[in-house]
């Protein structure tokens, strides 16, 4: 469960922001960005006030789950600072550096220019008061992992996995990363993704196409929660591409997933 973090009086980063999630997964491809998308409008759809930061900064996917690509957030001055507006969509504020580079440039970036660009989207951005900021993060341990939580007090962290084993292994090294000396920040919980397949005709069956209960039992291994299990849906995917986030959809195995998830989480 998520415990207000505490905010430092003299220098305040996020002043207005009560808890910062960063969402991370050890492995490219498991679903990080589709769970933080749809964790996001589940959280909104609680009636919680929800910012999203896209900080996979070598692979923005935010903007398309949002269908808002070409959005382009406007700077206003504030106390004679330049201060960048989020992008608000489905009740959600998001940035991305996708709003402001050309995602093919930025997969180019020095580790340095990544971390300043990071650095500039959180001390920055006018979030206003939000109950939760989620934080998107690049796959792996890297450099930009350290600089959030150098930069951000963060509440704690989501781990996305798949039940693959591969999946798994840079699972456990993702969390031992937030629960080491170096970052030590609080890990909420696992969530396994894509955890099995039900084909429409077949409802009763599951196919655990990368194995059974990984995470599951990953989580009881490591003593950190199961916040949830996400199977594989077709319209999952569809909602990512299309920029309508599945969990918008309404009492669906899928958005009661989500929601169930959100809960989970808060
Ligand atoms: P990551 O952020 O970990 O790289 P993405 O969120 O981009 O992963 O997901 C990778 C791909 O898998 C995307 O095409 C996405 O639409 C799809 N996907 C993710 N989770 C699911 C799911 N539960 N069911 C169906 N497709 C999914």
């Amino acid at each position: 469960k998520v415990k207000p973090r505490e905010v430092n009086e003299q220098a305040p980063v996020l002043p207005g922001v009560e808890s910062v999630i960063a969402i991370a997964s050890g492995k490219g491809g498991v679903g990080k960005s589709t769970v933080s998308s749809n964790l996001a409008v589940s959280l909104t759809r609680l009636g919680y006030r929800v910012g999203l930061l896209d900080a996979d900064i070598f692979g923005p996917s935010i903007p398309k789950m949002f269908a808002t690509e070409d959005a382009r957030p406007m700077v206003q001055k504030v106390e004679g600072k330049d201060r960048i507006v989020p992008v608000e969509k489905y009740g959600v504020k998001l940035l991305s550096i996708g709003y402001f580079v050309n995602p093919d440039d930025a997969l180019v970036w020095r580790g340095a220019m990544a971390t300043n660009a990071l650095k500039q989207l959180i001390n920055d951005a006018l979030w206003g008061e939000l109950d939760y900021l989620l934080i998107d993060l690049p796959p792996g341990t890297s450099d930009i992992h350290l600089t959030l939580v150098q930069t951000v007090p963060l509440t704690g962290a989501v781990v996305v996995s798949t039940p693959q084993e591969v999946a798994l292994a840079d699972a456990r090294k993702g969390i031992s990363m937030f629960t080491g000396k170096q970052i030590n920040v609080p890990v909420l919980g696992l969530v396994e993704n894509m955890a099995w397949f039900t084909p429409k005709e077949l409802s009763e069956n599951r196919y655990y196409i990368f194995g059974k209960d990984g995470c599951k039992k990953l989580a009881e291994t490591l003593n950190v929660p199961l916040l949830g299990q996400i199977p594989i849906v077709q319209g999952i995917r569809e909602g990512g591409d299309e920029g309508v986030p599945a969990a918008m959809e309404d009492s669906t195995m899928t958005s009661v997933a989500f929601a169930k998830l959100a809960e989970a989480v808060v």
